[in-house]
């Protein structure tokens, strides 16, 4: 009998309407059936998220949230080997990755929005007008109500989690709707929250494909939408949204630089590059895409990152040391390998990868990939353009740092970018250069949950992290009281 990944809804699963089926990206086996929600369903769990926001939720204080949510993080991880089974049947990631970073993030994700919700403050002022009268001001933050949360594949618990937290943090219901590619962690948790004492209604969950997600942007009774995916589909939200002029939080993708200077330290530098391009087979918003190089050290970086690209482990999740998995499905594979036959096309020499590998016969139904790498590509070309979202860097040189930061900038996304090197002068001058939401300096990926997480221009809208996501999950009310 296969699996069969239910909706949440007001505390219980239920049927959808049809099921599809969720492949293992590993061997292409069927990992579970999912029951798609349709309109009628998608209604229901509006609802159960309306009367739990107008019921017990709604009304009850701070601490008395606080208490369950702490409660959620400590469930998350007792259950942590049942959300990394789930995780990683869905991506084929490898376990290592998916403890420290997928789950581990989900129940740090509720503790530090639980504690940013413990300790909030309010803005207040004195407000002293001219004609000698006094008055207090201070605004009190109101959840926002019911929120749609739409999330994609690659980093499923965490991602969700990090919009999850904040919102219940702030006293609102949630309906969340996982990537199809990976629906078994998001409908894992509705077990957990129950588990954890969180009232019914408050945590619901609907399945299936972009169609579901739209049920939910369209509904007339969600207060809010935060969505993290690409930017097309942004962009088809923020229409969907527009007549009824919905608040939206968006992470949207990313055509991530690196600029690696002369005078940086090669092997830190390899080592970190190693990082930002190949980690989770290239699939996370922030990896690299684009590395500028100064041209004295090109030739060995290039040669550097070719030899670590080459040591990286291809294999399966639970296989001693693997440090690469699959792509996330077939469809997705096509759409890398695509790139790969255009760089090839434009002129590009393949340093390493641009292939499907070679695996054994019960994992050729997986969608493997080679780590990638290119020269030779003009900055202009459009494989150095779009984003890619898998292990695909193009490697270009430049000759001052005025070229490499222009270049760097010269792109329609505004996510991530890492500087290095051991110019003390040079990182504080260049770093805040960066059209960036996110300038890290030799490092990548370097996090604290309390700092603003976001991009711009198409990478998204607004920043979550800390009290910049209570700015998204709430609305502020000024109250101002005349006081002589
Ligand atoms: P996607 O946009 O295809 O799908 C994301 C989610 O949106 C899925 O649940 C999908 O079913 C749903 N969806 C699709 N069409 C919809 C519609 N019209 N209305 C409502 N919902 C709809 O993205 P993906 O392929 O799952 O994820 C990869 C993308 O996510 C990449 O572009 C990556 O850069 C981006 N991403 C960004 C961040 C960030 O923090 N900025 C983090 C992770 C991933």
């Amino acid at each position: 009998m296969v699996d069969q990944i239910r909706n949440f809804i007001n505390g219980e699963y239920v049927d959808g309407v049809g099921t599809f089926d969720d492949i293992n990206p590993v061997d292409g086996s069927l990992a579970a059936q999912v029951h798609t929600a349709d309109k009628g369903v998608v209604d229901r769990a509006v609802k159960a998220a309306r009367d739990a926001l107008n019921g017990p939720w709604g009304s009850m204080s701070t601490p008395e949230r606080v208490a369950i949510l702490r409660r959620i993080a400590d469930r998350i991880e007792e259950r942590f080997d049942d959300l990394l089974a789930a995780e990683i049947r869905d991506t084929g990631k490898p376990v290592e990755l998916a403890k420290t970073l997928d789950v581990y993030r989900a129940s740090a994700n509720f503790r530090s929005f639980t504690d940013t919700a413990a300790s909030a403050g309010l803005d207040a002022f004195i407000t002293e007008p001219a004609n000698g009268s006094n008055a207090l001001m201070y605004a009190v933050r109101k959840p926002l109500g019911v929120v749609g949360v739409i999330v994609p594949w690659n980093l499923p618990l965490l991602l969700l989690t990090w919009k999850v937290a904040p919102a219940l943090a702030t006293g609102n219901t949630v309906v969340v709707k996982p990537s199809e590619e990976t629906p078994a962690s998001a409908a894992l948790l509705g077990e957990i929250m129950a588990e954890a004492g969180l009232p019914d209604g408050v945590y619901n969950v609907v399945h299936g494909y972009g169609d579901t997600g739209a049920l939910i942007t369209t509904h007339p009774d969600v207060d809010g939408v935060t969505f993290t995916g690409e930017s097309k589909t942004g962009s088809a939200i923020q229409k969907a949204v527009s007549d009824r002029v919905l608040p939206v939080s968006f992470e949207l993708g990313g055509k991530n630089a690196a600029l690696v200077f002369e005078d940086a330290n090669i092997e830190e530098t390899v080592a970190g590059l190693t990082h930002s391009l190949f980690t989770n087979s290239g699939q996370v918003c922030l990896c690299t895409e684009r590395v500028y190089i100064q041209r004295p050290v090109f030739d060995e970086v290039v040669a550097g990152l070719k030899e670590s690209a080459q040591k990286l482990k291809i294999g399966t999740p639970y296989e001693e040391g693997t440090q690469f998995g699959p792509l996330i499905s077939a469809k997705h594979r096509e759409k890398v390998h695509g790139y790969a036959r255009l760089a090839k096309e434009h002129g590009a020499e393949t340093i390493i990868g641009g292939e499907i590998p070679d695996m054994p016969e019960e994992l050729a139904g997986g969608s493997w990939y080679t780590p990638t790498l290119w020269t030779g590509l003009e900055h202009t070309d459009q494989v150095m353009r779009e984003e890619v979202f898998g292990p695909v860097a193009g490697l270009i040189p430049f000759d001052t740092e005025e070229e490499a930061v222009r270049m760097a900038n010269d792109t329609e996304y505004g996510l991530a970018s890492a500087i290095w090197t051991t110019n003390l002068e040079r990182a504080h001058r260049v770093a805040p250069k960066m059209n960036v939401g996110l300038s890290w300096v030799n490092t990548w990926y370097l996090r604290d949950l309390r700092a603003p997480f976001g991009g711009s221009g198409l990478s998204g809208i607004g920043r979550e992290g800390g009290v910049h996501s209570f700015d998204f999950y709430t609305e502020p009310v000024n109250v101002a009281i005349k006081l002589a």
